[in-house]
């Protein structure tokens, strides 16, 4: 429900529906291939409130809180910026959402509220997504938040997975009183936001100080366990836990099956991700900051994980760097505006080519690879058409490095090693109930990507507080 009822605002909506639309300001792309720093400048208070003040509040429920996973009361936020109220707006925002500062910054707006916003019938929609980003930075500066906290239930939760399903479990079942404990396989908590998303989409001090806040609600942290192999989900439940969240993502890197895939210079994008974008203790102590990729980067694949690819190599100094796709730009899964920006900052494209074979220079390490052309067939399960080889089309092309961005699937590891916990054949945990999270053992809750397969920080962490609700409920059925 919108706090701030449309029907009482004395506005022309037609006269807000004809205003300017704000460009958002965006460092030039010769000055952030440079650094890991962020792209967007960010709204400066003046601009904000003329940003918000483009919304014409729509009757209640607004499409936009509709087109929002986590239905954050946008139009109301809207009215509170407009008005310079500026840490109010982002008191909306805390109530819906665990990572709001996060979410105004990685969500793909263009397709959830600002997607819905029905400004795109005349013009631009309202940008919500930073205004978010805004309404949280001016709080943290002028007026940090402190949610109330309920007494101590003296009941404890662990949660395996510290991505953001973990991370909006643990928020919501900390404000309600629980003792929470996060395990993860990494050193530091955050899952994707921190070990998949580069700086250059999300500054990891922006999480980290989002991780303190939790910290001082009495978040703690285990990390460097591997559940599965260094212990199990029964032996930390025999820790004195009451109940458990799973929300370990789906972070095995799909392999592609050719020729000259173990060869030095041939990466996974998650390791590529990481060794590119993580430094000192939060680095994990199997891996080594990334070395000198050569002279032509090869990325493959054509979702969101391959423009990081593309833009993590142009900022290492890489002047040919070249995705290669095996259908052309209109089938390309990631999202066009991240395209775009990779597109700006140098990235080359070569369409309808599919890899088929690394080769090795004489040194043994990767040279080239070997294509073939491709061409687009009838459509496939996906709707996609399918692309097709184009026989005698093979050719090849130089690359030092190549990424193989190809998607994720889930890990088997803590549906083998947990007795009666179903998971599917793929290895992704089975909940009774998408609203609760349920799974087959009574006191295990599971949500996110792990649940569902890859998909999005909001869908992950909306998961996560909706497990939190019926964790909470678990507990107190249990009294
Ligand atoms: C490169 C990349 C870029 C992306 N960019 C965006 C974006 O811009 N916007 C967006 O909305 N989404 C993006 N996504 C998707 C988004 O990051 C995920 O959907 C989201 O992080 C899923 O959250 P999660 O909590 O389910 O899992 P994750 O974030 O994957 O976290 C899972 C955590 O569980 C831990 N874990 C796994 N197995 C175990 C185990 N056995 N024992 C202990 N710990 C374990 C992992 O170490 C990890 O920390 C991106 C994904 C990738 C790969």
């Amino acid at each position: 429900m919108q706090t701030v009822p449309s029907e009482n605002l004395a506005i022309d909506r037609k006269k807000r529906a004809k205003e300017p639309f704000l460009e958002l300001d965006l460092r030039p792309a010769e000055e952030r291939v440079c650094d890991f720093h962020e792209v967007v400048i960010g709204f400066t208070p003046e601009q904000a409130k003329i940003e918000a003040a483009r919304c014409i509040h729509c009757p209640d429920p607004a499409p936009c809180m509709l087109g929002c996973p986590t239905h954050n009361d946008i139009p109301s936020a809207m009215w509170l910026i407009e008005q310079g109220r500026f840490a109010e707006a982002a008191r909306l925002y805390h109530q819906t959402s665990a990572l709001p500062e996060v979410c105004g910054r990685v969500c793909p707006h263009e397709q959830l509220c600002e997607g819905s916003c029905v400004l795109n019938k005349t013009g631009e929609p309202v940008i919500t997504g930073q205004l978010e980003v805004f309404a949280l930075q001016q709080e943290r500066k002028l007026d940090p938040f402190t949610p109330e906290v309920a007494p101590p239930s003296g009941k404890k939760v662990a949660i395996v997975g510290a991505g953001p399903a973990g991370l909006a479990c643990a928020d919501e079942l900390l404000i309600r009183g629980h003792d929470v404990t996060l395990y993860d396989a990494l050193p530091a908590p955050g899952g994707l936001l921190v070990y998949g998303i580069p700086n250059f989409k999300l500054s990891k001090d922006i999480f980290f100080k989002r991780w303190e806040d939790m910290e001082k609600l009495g978040a703690k942290f285990v990390g460097n366990t591997y559940v599965g192999r260094d212990t199990t989900i029964d032996k930390i439940l025999a820790e004195g836990f009451d109940a458990m969240f799973v929300g370990v993502g789906s972070l095995i890197d799909a392999p592609m099956n050719i020729e000259g895939e173990d060869l030095p210079g041939v990466y996974e994008a998650t390791d590529f991700l990481i060794r590119g974008n993580v430094i000192g203790e939060n680095l994990p102590k199997n891996k080594e900051p990334l070395p000198d990729l050569g002279s032509d980067v090869v990325v493959i694949g054509g979702g969101d994980t391959a423009s990081d690819c593309l833009r993590t190599s142009i900022r290492r100094g890489i002047e040919n760097v070249t995705c290669l796709y095996r259908r052309t730009e209109a089938e390309m899964p990631g999202s066009a505006k991240d395209r775009k920006l990779a597109k700006q900052e140098g990235a080359k494209y070569s369409f309808l080519t599919q890899p088929v074979k690394f080769i090795a220079g004489e040194d043994g390490k990767l040279a080239a690879v070997e294509c073939i052309e491709m061409e687009l067939g009838e459509p496939d399960s996906s709707g996609r058409r399918r692309p097709v080889a184009v026989e005698g089309s093979n050719f090849s092309i130089p690359a030092t490095t190549a990424v193989k961005a190809l998607g994720y699937w889930p890990d088997e590891i803590i549906g083998k090693t947990t007795p009666d916990y179903e998971v599917d054949k793929w290895g992704l945990t089975i909940v009774k109930d998408s609203e609760t999270g349920q799974t087959s053992r009574e006191n295990i809750f599971a949500g996110g990507d792990g649940v569902t397969g890859p998909d999005l920080v909001v869908t992950a962490m909306v998961a996560g507080k909706k497990s939190a609700i019926a964790i909470d409920k678990y507990l107190e059925s249990k009294k």
